[in-house]
């Protein structure tokens, strides 16, 4: 009998048809008429590779987009959405209840940092953030706080693209169109400070005080603010590195002041910093901590907000009897997204991808900094195993020329993230060192090329 072997995925992708219609599909975060000229398509993933439907093998040097922490396509992740889908699609859990979804939130708990063992289940990281600042709010009333109604984000910082994320983050560009925004929202100023940190490996030395801005804050809005949420690492700005301290004199603000202190961990979560959180990995615990991308390996959508005990006590037990907070997603726990949560979670501990993404970070740190050298490159940050590489922008053009190296890096088989004008790097946990030395060796052609 013939033995039946399954394709190789690369086989498949190279058979799956360019689509013939790019219209209709209004591409997020995308130039939809720069990429429908000229698209770039990924029909297929294995490993730390995607594969292009015209054959072409693409390093993964962002895991995705930050999410595909254990590589793609892992084998007991697919069989664990498909097993769920094989018992139940789809249950309510608004007044009703699926086991997988406690099983999940039980599991997860053991992994979030000590004292955060309750969880809200949420689709994405953008209504994770939203969650995560309801829950301040709603903790604030139920203490007998209703004042502190104002939320508190940074500049430059990013917590998705609902209201109340994009209110409290600080990406200009992700505000300006919209107008109306959350009121009673302020900022922290961000930490980057290149001219005392440039090129420093980890978390830089000098910026510390910047927490201190807090204390002008509760000068100017006293008893009102609930809570404050940031980055531990803030990703999508380009990648800026708490510096020493910082984070630390932000607990103390916050304890002092009784402000709530949430890490929104959409990046930095599942191993990325080389331990489960970045919160471990600092040494700084909140009291709310957000996540998504690495939660499900990014094989199904799903985000969580993680809350002290304290908190879900005071909600749950100061309100009437009912319903006690007035807030949840239909698709809140969904059993295919709880399946390959747990399945992911198991890989993170079975392969132990925190001590991997420990064990590589040396190497990975060394090989980013080699790009020291290379034509318009003005900083290079990294901690854990991502890196932001920032380039000097084009005189009235900015954004341009990361762009075109992003351009040029998938060109020749690496696929990078750019903001600005910084090149960001998250590969995969499982890289292995052969994977960073062809990662850095495509991005410094591109960049000297580019200058060229
Ligand atoms: N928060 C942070 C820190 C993020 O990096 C992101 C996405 O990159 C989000 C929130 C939003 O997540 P999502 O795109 O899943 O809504």
């Amino acid at each position: 009998m013939n033995e039946i072997r399954p394709r190789p995925i690369k086989d498949l992708a190279a058979e799956t048809p360019r689509p013939n219609n790019l219209d209709a599909f209004w591409m997020p975060y995308t130039n939809n008429r720069g990429f429908k000229a000229t698209p770039r398509l990924l029909a297929g993933a294995e490993g730390v590779h995607y594969f292009t439907n015209d054959g072409r093998e693409i390093l993964d040097g962002t895991a995705g987009l930050w999410c595909c922490n254990a590589g793609h396509v892992r084998p007991e992740i697919r069989d664990a959405i498909k097993r769920q889908a094989d018992v139940m699609d789809f249950a309510p859990t608004f007044q009703m209840g699926h086991p997988i979804a406690f099983e999940a939130a039980a599991r997860l708990i053991q992994l979030t940092p000590k004292g955060l063992d309750r969880i809200f289940w949420t689709n994405s990281g953008s209504e994770a953030a939203d969650t995560a600042l309801k829950i301040a709010l709603a903790y604030q009333k139920a203490r007998g706080q209703a004042q502190r109604v104002r939320l508190v984000g940074r500049e430059r910082g990013y917590h998705g693209v609902g209201f109340g994320g994009m209110s409290v983050g600080g990406i200009g560009t992700n505000r300006k169109q919209f107008g109306t925004l959350l009121p009673h929202v302020d900022h922290l100023p961000h930490t980057h400070a290149p001219e005392h940190n440039a090129f420093a490996r980890g978390q830089p030395e000098h910026g510390a005080h910047f927490a201190d801005a807090l204390e002008n804050l509760v000068q100017l809005h006293g008893d009102t603010i609930a809570a404050v949420i940031v980055e531990p690492l803030a990703g999508s700005t380009g990648v800026l590195i708490p510096p020493k301290g910082y984070l630390e004199r932000l607990r103390e603000l916050t304890t002092k002041h009784g402000i709530l202190l949430i890490f929104d961990e959409v990046i930095t979560g599942f191993s990325r910093l080389g331990q489960y959180f970045g919160s471990d990995r600092l040494g700084v615990t909140p009291d709310i901590l957000t996540m998504a991308k690495g939660l499900t390996n990014a094989a199904v959508p799903m985000g969580a907000v993680a809350a002290t005990s304290a908190i879900y006590d005071t909600i749950t037990n100061t309100a009437a009897p009912g319903i006690e907070f007035f807030h949840g997603y239909t698709y809140s726990g969904h059993p295919l997204a709880c399946a390959a949560a747990l399945a992911a979670m198991e890989i993170h501990r079975a392969e132990d991808l925190p001590g991997r993404a420990r064990d590589l970070e040396p190497y990975f740190a060394d090989a980013v900094h080699s790009l020291r050298d290379h034509p318009n490159v003005i900083d290079i940050r990294n901690l854990g195993l991502v890196a932001g590489i920032e380039m000097q922008p084009r005189a009235g053009k900015p954004t341009d020329r990361a762009t075109k190296v992003f351009q040029r890096c998938f060109d020749t088989g690496l696929l990078t993230r750019t903001t600005g004008d910084t090149v960001a790097l998250s590969p995969p946990l499982v890289f292995e060192r052969g994977h960073v030395d062809r990662m850095v060796d495509l991005l410094g052609a591109a960049i000297r090329a580019e200058a060229a």
